[in-house]
């Protein structure tokens, strides 16, 4: 079941996607050669708890921290350590956090200081990628038609796809119905309905589509360990489109 969210549930909603985006703000200026990752992952849990929320990804199956902080070849579910960054990384920042029982999710992948041409590739039509994903939002239309946005323009860009993870509803639970893939095809899965809530988060590799889970049992990294980008927004279904709820 997809669940229609409340007047009342997507206020709430509202907020903790709000608070998402502003601790991204936040610990932003964070991001440079030199930057300790456990460092930017406490800063952004003592933001969340300074907005009211909670974390949603900590204790999440037992996940240790606030944020999944993915560098280089890690897509996603990085665990902060004292690992620090360098000049030429890009690192991905999953951010969740939890309102008075309600989610919000966006990841953002970010530059630490001059980065080469291919993780510009990567970084720019990632993001593009999604926003092919969220265009295709509104009453009517259905999973798949995101999908296969997301599916074909990451092909005419030639970056590998992440199958085995996908995109999610977000309410109540950080992760419900319907899955999200990032490939598809359109006129196919569920039918989007005026208060659905969507997690959009294309995971996209500079080469292969071959990934990996390392022996934390947590962090995915791509197989050729080339790089690898996650952009990632939770976008409500408007009566005439959407609206993001992790945005500005
Ligand atoms: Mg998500
Ligand atoms: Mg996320």
């Amino acid at each position: 079941m997809i669940s229609i969210k409340s007047k009342r549930e997507i206020e709430l909603m509202r907020t903790a996607g709000s608070i998402v985006y502003q601790t991204h703000q936040h610990i932003k200026p964070m991001i440079k050669p030199g930057a300790n990752i456990l460092d930017i992952d406490t800063e952004a849990e003592k933001f969340i708890i300074s907005k009211g929320a909670k974390p949603s990804f900590k204790g999440y199956e037992g996940f240790p921290n606030a944020t999944c902080i993915s560098i280089n070849e890690e897509v996603v579910h990085g665990i902060p350590s004292n690992r620090k960054l360098k000049k030429g990384d890009i690192v991905s920042i999953d951010i969740g956090a939890d309102y008075k029982g309600y989610h919000g999710d966006s990841a953002w992948s970010y530059a630490v200081g001059e980065i080469d041409d291919d993780k510009k590739h990567l970084m720019e039509h990632t993001e593009k990628a999604l926003w092919e994903g969220i265009k295709q939002v509104k009453p009517g239309a259905r999973i798949g038609d995101i999908s296969y946005a997301v599916e074909r323009y990451a092909n005419e860009h030639n970056l590998g796809i992440v199958r085995e993870l996908c995109g999610h509803g977000v309410g109540n639970h950080l992760h419900e119905e319907p899955d999200v893939p990032n490939y598809g095809m359109k006129n196919t899965g569920p039918i989007l309905k005026e208060g659905m809530v969507i997690a959009i988060e294309p995971m996209l590799n500079l080469g292969s589509d071959d990934i990996v889970v390392e022996d934390n049992d947590w962090t995915i990294t791509t197989l050729d360990r080339k790089p690898s980008a996650h952009f990632e927004h939770t976008v409500l279904v408007t009566k005439d489109g959407y609206e993001i709820l992790t945005g500005e």
